[in-house]
């Protein structure tokens, strides 16, 4: 199948109009933003959306914002805008070492930042980055705006808490002083889907020692982020015994499925040395803006 289903076509004017778009043609009706994860799902007649509200025209929700101690970021931001960020690559290094490896240029210069949280597929790099940075979801419906953190808003694999007539608006992220990140990816050739990915966030105490971290996995089978990361680094000097010791809880809380990609054992392994790896750099470049 290469051809979609018949389909009916709407340009929204306004976030408004796009809810009251579907809100008037019901739930046969999707947002479609840079298309591509709806479009391969609509060749290979997995989606059959009998209307497309285009959000193309929607300049209010492509942005990029400091704002006091938050950074804001429009549902319809692309990744190549993501990618070429310098306050991204600052304030939050994580988003930029997973941009440089989704997909490929052609990919990242149409897919957005909304599409990838909204499509919600396990493989999504970009959704396990939003999990480690505890960003919250602000999301516009017929009876206006609601926040969402992650866990709220990510109900499982392709399922979100978004109603029908519900849009994602916006993405935001708290600015921590002393806090840096980092992602990492094994593929199996560039551009392709994660065989298996990592993202930490570590924020350091003045003295050194860790006061809080995250480590999310991507595509090896767990929701949000891994347990008892937090509580065993808390308070610790960051150093390879640790980082050993936060590798063996992620590859004991990933439930990871053999594939074409792997076998169960290869993809643990990858937990655990993906996640020593993030860990190490996120530690190193949290101290770094600690001296700056
Ligand atoms: C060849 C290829 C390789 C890829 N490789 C990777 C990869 O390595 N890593 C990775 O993470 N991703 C990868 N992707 C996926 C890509 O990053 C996402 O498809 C894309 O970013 C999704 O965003 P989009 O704007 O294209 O969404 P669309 O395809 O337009 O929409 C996806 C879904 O989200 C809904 N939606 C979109 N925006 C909103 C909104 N604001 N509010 C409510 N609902 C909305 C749509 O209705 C639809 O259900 C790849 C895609 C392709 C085609």
């Amino acid at each position: 199948m290469q051809i979609p289903a018949p389909f009916d076509y709407a340009r929204a004017t306004g976030v408004d109009d796009a809810i009251a778009l579907l809100d008037r043609h019901g739930p046969e009706s999707r947002i479609i933003a840079g298309g591509h994860s709806l479009l391969p799902m609509m060749k290979l007649r997995l989606a059959r959306p009998e209307w497309l509200i285009d959000i193309n025209d929607l300049y209010e929700l492509d942005f990029l914002l400091v704002d006091k101690d938050k950074l804001r970021i429009g549902a319809l931001t692309r990744h190549t805008a993501l990618l070429e960020s310098d306050d991204i690559a600052r304030l939050f290094p994580i988003i930029t070492d997973a941009e440089h490896v989704i997909a490929d240029p052609v990919v990242r210069n149409r897919g957005t930042i909304g599409g990838s949280l909204c499509q919600a597929d396990p493989a999504e790099d970009l959704s396990t980055v939003c999990d480690v940075l505890g960003a919250v979801a602000v999301v516009r419906g017929p009876n206006g705006d609601r926040m969402l953190t992650m866990s709220e808003f990510h109900r499982g694999p392709y399922e979100t808490a978004l109603a029908q007539n519900e849009i994602l608006c916006e993405l935001q992220f708290a600015i921590r002083p002393r806090t840096s990140s980092a992602y990492e990816k094994v593929e199996r050739r560039v551009g392709d889907w994660a065989v298996a990915a990592a993202g930490a966030s570590v924020t350091l105490a003045a003295d050194g020692t860790i006061e809080e971290a995250a480590v999310g996995l991507t595509a090896i089978g767990l929701d949000g982020t891994v347990p008892d990361i937090d509580s065993t680094t808390r308070g610790q000097k960051p150093s390879e015994e640790l980082f050993a010791e936060a590798g063996r809880l992620a590859s004991l809380a990933c439930d990871p499925v053999a594939d074409q990609r792997g076998p169960i054992d290869y993809k643990r392994h990858l937990a655990d040395e993906l996640t020593r790896r993030v860990l190490r750099r996120a530690s190193e470049r949290a101290a770094q803006t600690q001296e700056g």
